[in-house]
């Protein structure tokens, strides 16, 4: 075992502190890397506030986790010293189940295991990318190409992804119509991969005030959704909406906006349930889904994708001890568009 600097939540009401954590010894099939970058989602707030009430204190948050391999143990194949790599959501799953084998990991039916706040293999807690190293499996590493810098590339391996996969799911391509709900962490990625992809892409944010940000960054329209007119002039007009809101919407009012035969998909996890209005569905046999981030190999092909089409989130890189601050602006919205935490000063 060793130890490493993390940040931990000790509780759902006290801010993020500095601890040491242990990390396992590198296995047979481990690949060991010291993080450079970890990205901060919405999740992580969500799970340190306990706002899906299964959090396990201390939790050390982060699953955008970017870094370079420092060892690798005797079996592994895919991964040197060295190496650029990157870690998402999840460090583990059963490996056999229809979903694993399919390579959608993120599906299994025995749960995967996520990368903290759950148990791993060895019967310990897992910790995120808060954290100065971290010890994975091999089969749940990725490579992240050489054009993209690791400080970018931290967000891709959950906020990237996250949209990419549904995007690729409902076939977003050149003439769909494509609109994301929420100019966010995941939301900004969605209009940039939808825009790489070809769609014609609209944003739907609660106000104008990052109209300029959004068109920049690849969006054809933007609307704000704290005018009622945006319901009336966009009604029907939709194949595909990404709903990528951490807090409740009245989702009857957005489905008035899918075209035919149209889909919402939701991608925010708000801590309450939401109501859907059944006629809101039937009038235009509209579809309601949900999607949950992407398995390792469509990870590893939204990474080159994003390497190839030159997509990389707007970030703002900040120190450890800013975290918590951090959390008050992302929960304000006022984040563009993704905290990426330096863990340069937690690596020993
Ligand atoms: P974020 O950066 O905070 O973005 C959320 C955006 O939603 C905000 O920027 C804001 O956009 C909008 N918003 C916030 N509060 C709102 C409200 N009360 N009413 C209307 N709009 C509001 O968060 P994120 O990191 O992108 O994560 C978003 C959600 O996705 C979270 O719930 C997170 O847990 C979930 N998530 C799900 C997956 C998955 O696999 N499905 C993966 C990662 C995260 P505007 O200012 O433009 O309105
Ligand atoms: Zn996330
Ligand atoms: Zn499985």
């Amino acid at each position: 075992m060793s130890t490493v600097a993390a940040y931990a939540a000790p509780s759902a009401s006290e801010p993020l502190v500095k601890t040491t954590i242990t990390r396992r010894d590198v296995g047979p099939h481990d690949v060991a890397f010291d993080i450079h970058y970890a990205g901060i989602c919405h999740s992580d707030i969500h799970t340190v506030r306990d706002e899906w009430g299964r959090a396990k204190y201390p939790v050390v948050p982060g699953h955008e986790i970017a870094g370079v391999v420092t060892e690798v143990g005797s079996e592994v194949t895919g991964f040197t010293v060295g190496d650029r790599v990157g870690v998402g959501c999840f460090v583990d799953s059963c490996r056999e189940c229809a979903q694993c084998r399919a390579g959608e990991e993120q599906y299994c039916v025995k749960g995967m295991v996520g990368t903290y706040n759950a148990i791993g293999r060895d019967g310990e807690p897992t910790q995120g990318g808060y954290s100065g190293a971290i010890v994975v499996d091999e089969s749940y590493v990725l490579h992240i190409p050489d054009s993209l810098p690791l400080d970018a590339a931290a967000p891709l391996l959950c906020a990237g992804i996250t949209l990419y996969s549904p995007l690729r799911h409902w076939n977003a391509g050149p003439g769909t119509r494509v609109a994301v709900i929420g100019l966010g962490g995941l939301g900004h990625m969605g209009v940039k991969l939808a825009h790489a992809m070809g769609a014609h892409v609209t944003v739907l944010s609660q106000s104008l005030k990052k109209m300029e940000d959004g068109l920049r960054l690849g969006a054809d329209e933007y609307y704000a959704t704290s005018d009622p007119e945006t319901f009336t002039t966009l009604r029907s007009s939709f194949d595909l909406i990404l709903n990528t809101v951490s807090a409740n919407l009245n989702l009857g009012r957005y489905l008035g906006l899918l075209a035919l035969d149209g889909t919402m998909v939701e991608l925010g996890m708000p801590e309450k349930p939401m109501s859907v209005p059944a006629g809101a569905l039937i009038s235009g046999r509209r579809r309601l889904a949900g999607s949950l981030i992407g398995g390792i190999a469509e990870t590893q092909e939204m990474l080159d994708f994003c390497a190839e089409h030159a997509v990389r989130p707007e970030i703002e890189v900040i120190a450890p001890d800013y975290i918590n601050e951090a959390y008050e602006r992302v929960v304000a919205s006022d984040v563009r568009y993704r905290f990426v935490i330096d863990t340069k000063s937690l690596r020993s």
